[in-house]
């Protein structure tokens, strides 16, 4: 659990830690200092206006109060005015990419009276506080500006947390401004295998600059692989220390079979008309990267996202799991972006009205009383509630204890999607071609071809599979280990009773809030039937189970008729994680990585990848409005050589290979 910084304001008004006494920076305009040492010793200026990448990385060893951070984001404000005004150079960067990392966080209300120091930052400020994350250890991906600023903002330990981070060979970061605490008080900021680490994830030539000229932090950073230089320190007194990365470390988080390969993004298409593509269509959008949209049916989200209300919350484990670390955040960045879609005007319906999870059954009991004692979780993300308490929050009474995700609620998706699409498309204006079956993908010299039975659409640099249930249906897929699960949910009447509900009920299933004065009942779950047909069985199995776990209750004895109904397939994989990656030929997979049969984690033939530029993002479930958003960001982040948001064992437990993979190691095929 991540412990906030115990700090208070000195009569200079700078924020300084209990713990050491140590100022978190200078007491003689620690604004102009930052700008000094970190933002001109790096040359960002310069940088921001020639660079090989659309992208600029910097990253911060101890977020602190986020002064670098502003400080950063304001110059690079400035930066892309001058550009619009000076008719945009080339090779100028375009979106800025600032990864820090922090230990012991500042509270929230601690961060807004220490940035209260800077009237000219607060329309940056501002909107850092709206964003601030929770206590919840890992990467926290918030962005401003309709993206063209990325804060990854880790709340961990910096050495742990690069070393859990994925990353490619190529490293990820042009400049570090290394800003630990006095390196005679905070000595793990300045130990060698931090300098190590971050000389993993380092691309040639980057810079640093540090506050310190200590002889040990010098030895440690030329050990590393750094060049350093002395520099005259902004009180022009003391010494500071600057550098760059001459020995390029050839390391990467990722083994050869779960390699996410980065592409050169020009004109990808698209397949898929639900939340998943939607997704990925609006992560590319920030991106300025060129996309199609190609759906089979006449409308965006007529499959499984097709529900009047799905509800959203974090599916969280009694342990920190790969599964409970995706979901926990991907949950909070999906919640940011949907409040920021709102908040640009782009509407959908929706309450964050929390999700109330019911112990109705005796195994669930137990896991919550596991989750209770485990303590793995803030409370902001979930809690548990007593009987009394759940019924408080609920309205109704149901004698139920359970879980209660207070920031959760429900959102309508075939909207969502709709405004997820109009916002990509005011970013970037890409085409949607709907009624489109396509049947087969080609690839050739040119690129990859759509094939439908009387065209062929292309070439794309890229092909991106977001067809749930369908995405098995091609060539090339058709080895994807989809299980189909039907699911029909029920639009019952609401009774004065039921209307009193103000939190999203689950059971074994789940139970709204009243929408239009109806409640979504359900969802059944059916494996091995492709049927979307509603039936009038399914609508009396959804509510016999309502009833079997709240006979008692008045808002579920006393409802209406139900008046309509939706049954879809959810596309989900066994182990009930999403995929995103790249897809290559199973047998292909099988020859490279045969060693993997004895046990070796090295020695592989080179992977034949005939189908370089083919990726598969699906697999969601019930759960895409929870796990959609971050997936499709890691994703694109991955194919565009960018800093990526999962951490290497979620990007692993996502990965399309992880099966085939699983299988070699344990010698079945
Ligand atoms: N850059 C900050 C700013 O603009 O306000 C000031 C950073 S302050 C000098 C140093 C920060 O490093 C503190 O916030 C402290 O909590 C953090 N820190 C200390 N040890 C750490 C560790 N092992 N990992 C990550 N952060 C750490």
């Amino acid at each position: 659990m991540i412990k906030n910084a115990h700090s208070h304001i000195n009569n200079l008004g700078t924020p300084l830690t209990n713990d050491s006494g140590d100022i978190y920076f200078s007491n003689d305009d620690g604004l102009a200092q930052s700008h000094y040492v970190y933002y001109e010793q790096n040359n960002i200026d310069v940088r921001l206006q020639n660079h090989d990448q659309s992208h600029f990385v910097i990253a911060e060893t101890g977020f602190g109060t986020g002064l670098n951070f502003l400080n950063t984001w304001q110059r690079f404000k400035d930066h892309l005015e001058r550009m619009q005004v000076q008719n945009e150079c080339e090779k100028s960067v375009k979106r800025l990419h600032y990864i820090s990392f922090e230990k012991y966080p500042l509270t929230l209300t601690d961060l807004k009276q220490a940035l209260t120091a800077w009237p000219t930052l607060s329309y940056f400020s501002e909107q850092l506080t709206v964003n601030y994350p929770i206590n919840l250890e890992g990467c926290h991906r918030l962005e401003f500006n309709n993206g063209n600023v990325v804060l990854d903002l880790y709340f961990g330990d910096a050495l742990e947390s690069i070393q859990a981070m994925s990353y490619p060979q190529t490293g990820i970061v042009d400049a570090w401004y290394l800003n630990g605490l006095e390196p005679s008080k905070n000595p793990d900021m300045w130990q060698q295998s931090l300098f190590n680490s971050m000389a993993d994830i380092t691309r040639a030539n980057a810079t640093l600059s540090t506050f310190t000229a200590a002889d040990f932090v010098q030895r440690g950073l030329i050990e590393a692989g750094f060049s350093t230089k002395k520099a005259k320190n902004f009180n022009q007194k003391e010494d500071m220390l600057t550098g760059q990365l001459k020995h390029v470390d050839n390391a990467q988080s990722t083994p050869a079979y779960f390699n996410q390969d980065s592409s050169t993004l020009k004109n990808v298409a698209v397949i898929g008309g639900g939340i998943a593509s939607s997704c990925i269509l609006y992560s590319l959008a920030k991106r300025g990267i060129t996309s199609q949209l190609f759906c089979q049916d006449e409308k965006p989200a007529m499959g499984a996202s097709h529900n009047v209300q799905g509800a959203i919350y974090p599916h969280l484990q009694a342990k920190n799991s790969p599964h409970s670390e995706l979901f926990a955040h991907s949950f909070l960045y999906a919640k940011r972006l949907y409040n920021n879609l709102l908040s640009s005007g782009f509407n959908f319906d929706y309450d964050w009205c929390g999700v109330l999870q019911h112990a109705v059954k005796k195994p669930l009991a137990d896991k919550h009383e596991n989750l209770a004692q485990k303590q793995l979780w803030p409370t902001q993300l979930m809690r548990n509630v007593t009987a009394e308490q759940g019924d408080e929050i609920a309205g109704v009474t149901t004698g139920y204890s359970g879980v209660f995700f207070e920031q959760g609620g429900w959102v309508n998706p075939p909207q969502l999607v709709n405004a997820m699409l109009s916002a990509a498309n005011s970013i970037n204006p890409f085409k949607s071609v709907f009624n489109c079956n396509i049947k087969q993908l080609k690839k050739t010299d040119s690129g990859w071809f759509l094939l439908t039975n009387d065209e062929q659409l292309g070439p794309f640099s890229d092909v991106i599979i977001c067809a749930g249930e369908h995405s098995d249906s091609f060539e090339q897929t058709k080895a994807l280990p989809i299980v189909g699960v039907r699911g029909q949910v029920s639009h019952i009447e609401a009774s004065e009773q039921s209307r009193k509900l103000k939190t999203v009920l689950c059971h074994k299933g789940y139970f709204t809030p009243a929408y239009l004065d109806h409640h979504c009942m359900g969802a059944t779950f059916e494996k091995n039937t492709k049927s979307r047909q509603v039936t009038a069985l399914d609508n009396q199995l959804n509510q016999e189970q309502l009833l079997s776990f709240y006979q008692q209750s008045e808002f579920a004895s006393t409802l209406g008729n139900i008046t309509s109904a939706k049954a879809a397939v959810r596309c989900t994989f066994i182990d009930h994680l999403p995929m995103a990656g790249q897809w290559c030929e199973q047998s292909d997979y099988i020859m490279a990585f045969a060693n993997l049969r004895l046990g070796k984690r090295y020695q592989y033939e080179q992977l034949n990848k005939p189908q370089q530029g083919l990726h598969i993002f699906t697999g969601f479930g019930a759960r895409a409005l929870c796990s959609a958003p971050l997936s499709a960001d890691h994703l694109v982040s991955c194919l565009n050589n960018e800093p990526r948001p999962l951490s290497e064992r979620v990007s692993q437990a996502i990965h399309p290979a992880r099966f085939i993979v699983r299988d070699l190691i344990r010698n079945k095929i």
